[in-house]
């Protein structure tokens, strides 16, 4: 093994020991990344929830290991945590790995060395909880996910490749996750739900389907937490929530259709130019309140660094469960209308005032989800330029 010059950091009651290295970068010869903590922190008070819920010991397989930071943090900061295996195709990971379980003087560790998808097959349904958090896309495992992962399990999934689910680049987002993605002011909204769609359908082929627990998009990356159910009518149930979201680039009005091969409208309802379609993706919820709310009562409990930020996070989803699909930009309404924006908060006042769902999005600090249609929102903006 070569020598390198290590680094150690504390996150949460953990401590972590990797080689130096310049650049956050898949390049690394061990990868950390300090900007993942709030990712971290979040798992822990997910899998702590799952854990409770459950009532029963878990055994947790962290598949992408890299320095070991998940699933030792996991051993050492979860309660009735029973095995951890900590899988990384690199040898020099597996030695970090291995070096930072001692460092931490935890035991029921295992570590191994295989291509990720191998080592689901090999250990098949001994899982309570599987994190899949590589480099890029979570794409090329899910399949293994979908045939390994027990009922009642933990699927916990990100993406780094946000600019094929974001539409950024759209042939990356057909060829990866075999959706269409849209370009839209809320695509990170439709990149989660074509995620959090193409795991219910790679699911599904085993008769397992998806209950999405928590989601959240962040910086350059995106995260599910989802509950893996078992039952083939069960599962033909929930792909109804399989779906398309339709724009018009031209007003701004949406609107989803549900099911796969649902009849799309062609042209906008409100004002006659063509729509764009995105999906299929799923519409069912991805935030579920209880959970939520166990979570946000977990962050109590934890001596986590990210604890502001995860609690400003977990508040806004847990409004949010309640919240239509898709939001409204009110800078982009107000600039396609040429008029200037009210203060925000007082077009969520006006739109409550007329009896709609006014609620904002951790998407977008100036998104709103609401019931109104676009005229509604149009009508409010402009009732309100007397404010500005
Ligand atoms: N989860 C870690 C980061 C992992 S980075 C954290 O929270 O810090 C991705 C890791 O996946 C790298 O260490 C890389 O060696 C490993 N890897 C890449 N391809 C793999 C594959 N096919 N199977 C298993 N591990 C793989």
């Amino acid at each position: 093994m070569e020598e390198y010059k290590t680094k150690i950091i504390e996150e949460g009651l953990t401590k972590i020991e990797f080689p130096e290295f310049d650049k956050v970068s898949s390049d690394a010869p061990v990868f950390y990344n300090p900007h993942m903590e709030l990712n971290r922190d979040l798992s822990i008070l997910a899998i702590q929830t799952f854990q409770k819920e459950q009532d029963r010991e878990l055994n947790i397989c962290d598949l992408f290991g890299g320095s070991g930071i998940r699933g030792i943090r996991y051993k050492n900061e979860i309660d009735g945590v029973g095995e951890v295996f900590i899988n990384d195709i690199s040898e020099v990971a597996n030695h970090y790995e291995r070096h930072n379980i001692e460092l931490n003087n935890l035991s029921d560790i295992e570590v191994h060395q295989h291509d990720a998808s191998m080592f689901l097959r090999m250990k098949r349904g001994e899982f309570d909880v599987i994190d899949i958090d590589p480099f890029g896309t979570p794409s090329p495992f899910l399949d293994s996910a979908g045939y390994c992962s027990r009922r009642d399990s933990l699927l916990c999934v990100t993406a780094t490749d946000t600019s094929a689910l974001c539409g950024t680049y759209k042939e990356p987002c057909i060829r990866k996750y075999n959706a269409k993605p849209y370009k839209s002011e809320y695509c990170h909204e439709t990149g989660i739900r074509i995620l959090a769609g193409f795991v219910a359908l790679t699911l599904s082929k085993y008769a397992k389907c998806i209950e999405v627990k928590m989601s959240h998009s962040t910086e350059h990356y995106m995260r599910l937490y989802i509950e893996v159910k078992k039952g083939s009518k069960r599962t033909d149930e929930t792909l109804k929530n399989i779906g398309y979201v339709s724009h018009c680039k031209h007003c701004l009005h949406r609107q989803t259709s549900m099911g796969l091969a649902s009849a799309i409208d062609e042209v906008c309802p409100v004002c006659g130019e063509k729509l764009i379609h995105a999906g299929p993706l799923w519409l069912g919820p991805i935030q579920n309140s209880e959970f939520i709310q166990k979570m946000i009562d977990e962050a109590d409990n934890k001596q986590i660094n990210s604890k502001k930020e995860a609690l400003r996070l977990l508040n806004k989803c847990l409004e949010e469960a309640s919240a239509p699909a898709t939001f409204f930009d009110v800078h982009k309404i107000c600039k396609s209308l040429k008029i200037s924006a009210p203060k925000f908060d007082l077009i969520l006042d006006e739109l409550k005032k007329e009896g709609f769902i006014a609620i904002k999005t951790h998407f977008n600090p100036l998104g709103v989800k609401t019931d109104a249609t676009i005229k509604n929102i149009q009508e409010v903006l402009i009732k309100l330029q007397d404010t500005i």
